[in-house]
């Protein structure tokens, strides 16, 4: 009997370009909601943008977040509530868009998420992660309804931002092998459209590696477009398989680890280089990998990341303990093994 269903969630409206955020209004308005908006970003893109976006939202409440945490969902949600908010706007980098979605996810609200930096593929997708205490928590909320990502905004952010976002699209690589290799060994529901998406996009990025730079706003095009194809590919694909392998795993074992020592994106970039080499051996996909990494000035060693040996080496042995999903490391690689692909791929 055919009992196969599948439901996808998209945003409805994806605006990126010179001056997008001046379209804000007209984006948020084609959507038909109701209520207050409520505004949530940190100190910084509040300076910078909050007035352009303030404009064209009337009625607009704001809260700031300071950091990220479960705390500040909280207090989002408290916000939400003191101002009977209809919708949240996730107005900043990666923190307030994260808290954002996490908060409307909870009050059971839309969501629109507008970034100013291209930092992490979670500006797009329905999947964000809020540190508590030692750990992460992983979350499954809807995507936004809108993207508006404004490149003029996004070229003026810090460069390694940038950077971060190329190197967490540059893992979907090893993240698409490691779905492959759990639906060969443990049968793992696998898209064919969501699997070619996020490496296509990984692809693209190489191939224009050189064309990015600091600065430049055809850059944070490049990026932008990269990190919502990534997003497409999560929501297609009902689960963060496609941009999500061991090498996320190694970061958020770091993040346990050493945590506040490098950017989400550049530990999965570290990460991708040793476990492509896990997948195909000395003579496949990481040095392509590393290179396009080096050629973006894009951390790929320990010290790179401001670790130790050590550090790095713990975070390899034990991050296949950090969920039950399937990758390259299996039950888990061999201190001994560690060393070897940390050191041939010349990350320690
Ligand atoms: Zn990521």
């Amino acid at each position: 009997m055919f009992d196969k269903s599948t439901w996808i969630r998209l945003p409805r409206n994806v605006v990126v370009g010179h001056g997008a955020l001046d379209d804000l209004g007209d984006a948020v308005g084609e959507l038909y909601l109701s209520g207050t908006p409520l505004i949530v970003t940190s100190p910084s893109p509040n300076q910078i943008v909050g007035d352009r976006v303030r404009e064209q939202l009337s009625g607009a409440e704001t809260v700031i977040v300071a950091e990220a945490g479960f705390e500040q969902v909280q207090n989002v949600i408290d916000a939400a509530r003191e101002v009977d908010a209809g919708y949240l706007v996730g107005l900043g980098g990666g923190k307030p868009i994260d808290t954002a979605k996490m908060a409307s996810d909870e009050l059971d609200v839309g969501f629109v998420s507008v970034p100013t930096a291209a930092s992490h593929d979670g500006i797009v997708s329905g999947r964000g992660s809020i540190p508590e205490g030692d750990t992460r928590h992983s979350v499954a909320a809807e995507p936004p309804l809108a993207v508006v990502a404004d490149t003029d905004v996004i070229a003026d952010a810090p460069w390694e931002l940038t950077t971060a976002g190329c190197a967490d699209i540059i893992s979907n690589y090893t993240a698409v092998a490691d779905w492959q290799l759990a639906r060969r060994l443990k049968g793992v529901e696998y898209s064919e459209y969501g699997g070619a998406l996020a490496r296509m996009t990984a692809e693209m990025l190489v191939d224009n590696a050189d064309l990015i730079r600091p600065g430049l706003e055809e850059s944070a095009w490049i990026v932008v477009k990269a990190l919502v194809s990534s997003g497409v590919a999560m929501s297609i694909a009902g689960s963060s398989r496609p941009a999500s392998g061991a090498e996320h795993l190694f970061s958020h074992q770091l993040d346990r680890i050493a945590p506040g020592r490098a950017l989400h994106g550049h530990q999965v970039g570290v990460g991708s280089i040793m476990t492509a080499y896990l997948h195909d051996g000395p003579d496949g996909l990481w040095q392509d990998i590393r290179a396009a990494l080096e050629s973006l000035d894009a951390p790929t060693t320990a010290a790179d990341l401001g670790l130790s040996d050590d550090e790095l080496l713990e975070a390899l042995t034990t991050a296949h303990e950090i969920r039950d999903r399937y990758t390259v490391l299996g039950d888990g690689i061999t201190e001994k093994a560690a060393r070897e692909v940390a050191e041939t791929t010349g990350v320690i």
